[in-house]
């Protein structure tokens, strides 16, 4: 399916799925340009932004081996997303291990690049922090951004040790600088212990949607409902972090929290983003090294193919019309 113009993997059936150098999704690599594509998927090795356990560096180069089991037809939506959508893995954005501030400017200026050429960038982490770089550049664009985040941390706590900017106060850092309308913030999966009480009062006070954990676990549709709500609301951005799963399904993440969400969860509210205008979207937090069985990578690919079969739905839906 692969020619000039229409970027997708080989088949399975000519080109074994173990074989070769592990791309994302087994793309073309396509560090230095990918303009042309509809979707190019970025990683973002980087976890200078950990509060507790590092390793979501080692987060990108895992998905890609992980990814060689990625299937393009969702049978949820009857959609293949390498038929409708043209993919390439962009390559790594460079991360400096100790240097915040350069790591979040290579990520906006890569992300802002993609955006300005009409292609979906899509960010697989590294720590939290990540998505910050990918808000500034795309809010730039676009204006202030709706958000649908997964997560079983609000990431609106206040500094850590005097440092404003770390994995778990991200998108207050993107409230503060104005790249969020907060009334279009979903945030999914939120759960305690916290540090105490007032933790997610910023989040309240902004008018952010927070839905715990109960919420979803008593009433999973109507969690579907609030997503789909926010179809022809403007441009989202859908955050993903892998602990918003229990750790059952993903031990392999910086700061698991027990009593999270199944696989199977995760999949239908992602699959209710299909109406919703995605203009970045980023799964983060996949921490390899604390996962020895290799599934968290393997459910963040199933994220990446949830996410992406949306677009792939979108995009067909929006052509047929
Ligand atoms: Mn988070
Ligand atoms: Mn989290």
């Amino acid at each position: 399916m692969s020619d000039d113009s229409h970027h997708a993997p080989p088949s399975s059936r000519d080109v074994p799925r173990f074989a070769g150098v592990p791309t994302f999704l087994r793309l073309p690599h396509r560090p230095d340009d990918a303009q042309d594509a509809d979707v190019a998927i970025i990683g973002a090795p980087f976890d200078g932004g950990t509060t507790y356990r590092p390793g979501a560096r080692f987060g990108p180069r895992a998905v890609r081996d992980a990814s060689a089991l990625a299937r393009g037809f969702s049978t949820a939506h009857g959609v293949d997303l390498f038929t409708e959508l043209s993919c390439v893995d962009g390559g790594d954005v460079l991360c400096v291990p100790m240097d915040m501030a350069r790591t979040q400017d290579n990520l906006k200026a890569r992300v802002a690049e993609l955006d300005a050429a009409a292609t979906l960038p899509v960010v697989v982490g590294g720590d939290h922090s990540v998505s910050l770089g990918p808000l500034r550049a795309l809010a730039e664009r676009h204006g202030p951004l709706g958000l649908v985040h997964f997560d079983a941390h609000s990431d609106t706590f206040g500094p850590a040790w005097d440092v404003e900017l770390h994995h778990g106060t991200v998108f207050r850092a993107a409230m503060e600088e104005g790249l969020l309308r907060p009334r279009d913030v979903l945030q999914i999966g939120i759960r305690g212990p916290l540090t105490s009480g007032t933790d997610l009062n910023y989040a309240g006070d902004k008018g952010f949607r927070v839905v715990m954990i109960d919420e979803l676990k008593e009433d999973l549709s109507a969690v579907v409902g609030h997503i789909e709500a926010l179809a022809e609301c403007g441009a989202f951005y859908a955050s993903f972090d892998m602990d918003f799963l229990d750790p059952a399904y993903a031990p392999g993440t910086g700061t698991p929290v027990p009593g999270g969400a199944t696989t199977y969860e995760a999949q239908r509210l992602l699959r209710a983003l299909q109406r919703v205008e995605l203009v970045g979207m980023d799964v983060v937090e996949i921490s390899p090294d604390h996962d020895r069985s290799g599934n968290t990578a393997l459910v963040a690919v199933t994220v990446l193919c949830e996410l992406l079969s949306a677009v792939a739905l979108q995009r067909r839906d929006a052509r047929d019309d």
